[in-house]
């Protein structure tokens, strides 16, 4: 069971974390989790350009090691990335100096093609009180409000679709995955999404 809406409750007990950007321009700002990897990834890419949609990949760094020239195109085409640690660590598993090395370790491999970035995604959306201490301080921690549930194997794609086009609004940080796991899904409901928002003259930026 998730939550494909953040309640407010979470928003609250975590207000340092970036879970949406209220405004009042018609804005989505599209995120795509565990990345890169070959034709998933390029699919999302494609899909995008097709609606001059610019979005920000949360990428995990042993994915970007392994597949450099999809890592290349997702920079090339303008997006941003974020950092989403190097082993897709789960925070309340991992003790503090593993996770906080492990991130580090991401960080550098983005580097290693001439971006910095300070955005980071915890996998899993968990992370202990005190690991986002020693992120904060130079890392902003993007969640987000609506997640489309794409990874999950008890939904049809047409629920996916539905779900994320109703939580959504103006502001909204949307999460989907480009990973083997979800793609049947997410190559499902992204492009009716991105033409549903479209058709309603809604923007998607990059954070
Ligand atoms: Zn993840």
């Amino acid at each position: 069971m998730f939550l494909h809406k953040t309640n407010f409750l979470m928003r609250a007990l975590y207000p340092q974390f970036v879970w949406r950007k209220p405004s009042d321009e018609k804005k989505i700002y599209l995120t795509f989790d565990d990345g890169p990897i070959p034709e998933v990834t390029e699919f999302v890419l494609e899909t995008l350009e097709k609606y001059q949609a610019k979005a920000t990949f949360f990428c995990i760094g042993d994915n970007i090691n392994k597949n450099p020239g999809i890592f290349r195109k997702v920079i090339g085409a303008g997006h941003s990335v974020g950092n989403h640690t190097f082993n897709h660590l789960r925070g309340w598993a991992t003790d503090d100096v593993t996770y906080f090395e492990n991130s580090v370790r991401c960080k550098t491999e983005i580097e290693k093609f001439g971006i910095e970035t300070n955005l980071f995604r915890p996998p899993y959306g968990r992370i202990k009180r005190s690991q986002a201490r020693s992120l904060l301080p130079n890392h902003e921690i993007i969640m987000w409000d609506v997640l489309s549930g794409d990874f999950s194997q008890n939904l049809s794609p047409e629920t996916v679709l539905k779900k994320t086009i109703k939580h959504t609004e103006a502001g909204s940080i949307v999460l989907f995955h480009d990973s083997t796991k979800a793609n049947k899904r997410m190559a499902y409901a992204l492009p009716r999404f991105l033409e549903h928002f479209s058709s309603q003259e809604f923007q998607f930026s990059r954070l």
